[in-house]
C-alpha cells in the first residue's frame, strides 16, 4: 500500500509502535502533493518544512519510548478559516492575504497535542460562502475524480486533498453544508457534529448560530478518531457544551435489524436529480437487505428552510465582515484619509459574492426590514428544529440526498447566485436545527462521486458513525484514493 493510500488509524498505529518513520510517510505524502497540485489547487499553503520538521519530532518521541498520541504523524490538512499558529490564514480571501494569526484554534491544539502533522491549510470559498470552491481568490480547486468538475465547497479544498492523497484526514467548517457538501463529491466521509460539540475558537466566523468544524476521512473509523481528537467543551467557546466529550466520538455497534431509518421524501424526489436519488435508494435499500426498516416520511417545510437559512446567514455574515477595514488584519489597500482606505480595502479585498452577502445582510437587519426577513426566518427555524425532532422520536435516523445534483463542472452554477444557492437545500436543515449530519459516499454519476445524508438527534454523532460504517461496508468507497 502507498503511504498515500494508508487510513489514518494505520499510519498512527505503524508510528506508534515504530514500525513507520513519521518522516518517510510524511515526505511521501509532500510528493504525492507535489504531483497532484498543479491540477488540483487544493492548498493555499502547503507546509513542507513545517511538516517535515514535526516529523522528526514525532519520530524522536517514539525513539525516546513516550506516546507521540492517537494521530501519531498522521498528515492533517487544515482549512484555511482555522487559526495555525505563524500560519498565514487567508479565508480564501484576499482581504485576509498575509494575516498570520498568532495562536491556534483549539482544535489545532488538540490535534498537536496527538501527534498530528498539519500538513497545510486547504483552499476553499471565500470566507466559506459558496458550494463549488469556486468563489475563492487563489483560484478554484478541481475535483480529482474528474477535474472538469469541482469538488464541492467552501470545504472543497479538504475534500480535494483526501481524495488526491495530498492528505489523510481533514479538517472542515459547516455552515450549511460546507463539509458534508465536498464529501458528497469526492467520494469521503464528513460529519457536521451537534452544534457545541467542536469548539469554534480559532475559526474565522461566517455565521455563528450555523456553523460547526468537523472532521473529513476515507473511512468511518479515521472519521471518528479525528473526532475524538476535536471533540469536547471549551470554556474560549461560550457556545460549547457542558457535556460534549470523546463518547461522542464512538462509532455504536448497530444491529441493522433493529434500525430505523425515515427517508425524507423531499430530498429523494424533484428537484433532486434522479440519477443522485438512485444512489441514494442504492445505499438505503442495501441497509434494508441487511434488515433495517426503511420508511419513507415527509418534511414539506423543506422549500422555507433554504431561504430561511440564507437570511440568517448573511445577516450574520454581514455583521461578522465588518471586522475588515484594513487596519487590523491583512490586506490594506492605500488611501488619503481612513475613510478613503477602508473602502478601498473592502472594495478591492472581497470578492463578489462576499460583497453580494454583506448588502443583503445588511438590508435584511436594516429598520423596517428585520421583522418582515430576519424574525420571520427565525421563525421557520425553530419550525425546522420542531419539525426534525418530531420525526427523530419515531425514526432513529433520517436519510436522503446530500446534493441534490452531480458535481457541476467548472463554471456551470457560479454565474448564478440562486442557482448556486439552491445546491444547498438538502444540507441546511441540520445547520438550523443544530443536529448532527454526515455524508457517506453512494455512487459514481459522470465520473464523479455522489452522496447519501444521514441526521441524527442531538449528540446522535455515535449512530450516525455506527450507519456510516454500515453504509461504507456496503459500497466501494474505503481508503479510496484517485489518480487525478
Ligand atoms: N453553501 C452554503 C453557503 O454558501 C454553505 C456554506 C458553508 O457551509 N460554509 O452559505
Amino acid at each position: 500500500m502507498k503511504a498515500w493510500e494508508m487510513p489514518a488509524t494505520m499510519v498512527a498505529e505503524m508510528v506508534r509502535e515504530g514500525s513507520l518513520s513519521a518522516v518517510e510517510y510524511v515526505s511521501k505524502i509532500l510528493e504525492r502533493a507535489e504531483e497532484t497540485e498543479p491540477r488540483i489547487n487544493a492548498y493555499i499553503t502547503l507546509l513542507k518544512e513545517q511538516a517535515l520538521r514535526r516529523a522528526e519530532e514525532v519520530d524522536r518521541t517514539v525513539a525516546r519510548g513516550e506516546d507521540p498520541g492517537r494521530l501519531a504523524g498522521v498528515a492533517v490538512a487544515v482549512k484555511d478559516n482555522i487559526a495555525v499558529r505563524g500560519v498565514e490564514n487567508t479565508c480564501g480571501s484576499r482581504i485576509l492575504k498575509g494575516y498570520r494569526p498568532p495562536f491556534n484554534a483549539t482544535v489545532v491544539e488538540k490535534l498537536l497535542r496527538e501527534g498530528a502533522v498539519i500538513i497545510g491549510k486547504t483552499n476553499m470559498d471565500e470566507f466559506a460562502m459558496g458550494s463549488t470552491t469556486e468563489t475563492s481568490a487563489y483560484g478554484p480547486t478541481r475535483n480529482p475524480w474528474n477535474p472538469e468538475r469541482v469538488p464541492g465547497g467552501s470545504s472543497g479544498g479538504s475534500g480535494a486533498a483526501l481524495a488526491a492523497g495530498s492528505a489523510t484526514l481533514a479538517l472542515g467548517s459547516d455552515t450549511g453544508g460546507s463539509i458534508r457538501c465536498p464529501a458528497a463529491y469526492t467520494g469521503t466521509y464528513g460529519l457536521k457534529p451537534t452544534y457545541g460539540a467542536v469548539s469554534r475558537y480559532g475559526l474565522v466566523p461566517y455565521a455563528n448560530s450555523l456553523e460547526q468544524i468537523g472532521p473529513m476521512a476515507r473511512n468511518t473509523a479515521d472519521l471518528a478518531l479525528l473526532y475524538s481528537v476535536i471533540v469536547g467543551h471549551d470554556p474560549r467557546d461560550s457556545t460549547s457544551l457542558r457535556d460534549s466529550d470523546t463518547r461522542l466520538a464512538h462509532v455504536e455497534h448497530i444491529d441493522p435489524s433493529r434500525l430505523r431509518i425515515g427517508v425524507i421524501r423531499e430530498l429523494v424526489e424533484d428537484p433532486v436529480d434522479p440519477r443522485v436519488s438512485r444512489a441514494v435508494w442504492s445505499v438505503l435499500s442495501k441497509l434494508e437487505s441487511m434488515g433495517a426498516s426503511v420508511e419513507e416520511v415527509s418534511l414539506p417545510l423543506v422549500e422555507y428552510a433554504l431561504p430561511a437559512y440564507y437570511i440568517i446567514a448573511m445577516a450574520e455574515a454581514s455583521s461578522n465582515l465588518a471586522r475588515y477595514d484594513g487596519t487590523r488584519y491583512g490586506f490594506r489597500a492605500p488611501g488619503a484619509t481612513w475613510e478613503e482606505m477602508v473602502v478601498e480595502t473592502r472594495t478591492r479585498g472581497f470578492g463578489w459574492e462576499v460583497k453580494r452577502r454583506i448588502m443583503l445582510g445588511s438590508f435584511i437587519l436594516s429598520a423596517g426590514y428585520v421583522e418582515q426577513y430576519y424574525v420571520k426566518a427565525l421563525r421557520v427555524r425553530s419550525a425546522v428544529r420542531r419539525a426534525l425532532l418530531e420525526l427523530l422520536s419515531k425514526h432513529h435516523v433520517l436519510a436522503g440526498a446530500t446534493m441534490p445534483i452531480p458535481a457541476p463542472r467548472l463554471g456551470e452554477r457560479i454565474r448564478d447566485p440562486l442557482l448556486l444557492y439552491t445546491m444547498d437545500v438538502a444540507t441546511v436543515l441540520a445547520n438550523l436545527a443544530g443536529i448532527p449530519a454526515l455524508n457517506t459516499p453512494a455512487d459514481v454519476v459522470d465520473g464523479a462521486p455522489v452522496g447519501a445524508q444521514f441526521m441524527g438527534p442531538p449528540m446522535g454523532e455515535p449512530l450516525l458513525l455506527g450507519v456510516s460504517r454500515l453504509v461504507e461496508e456496503a459500497t466501494r468507497f474505503r481508503d479510496e484514493v484517485v489518480q487525478p
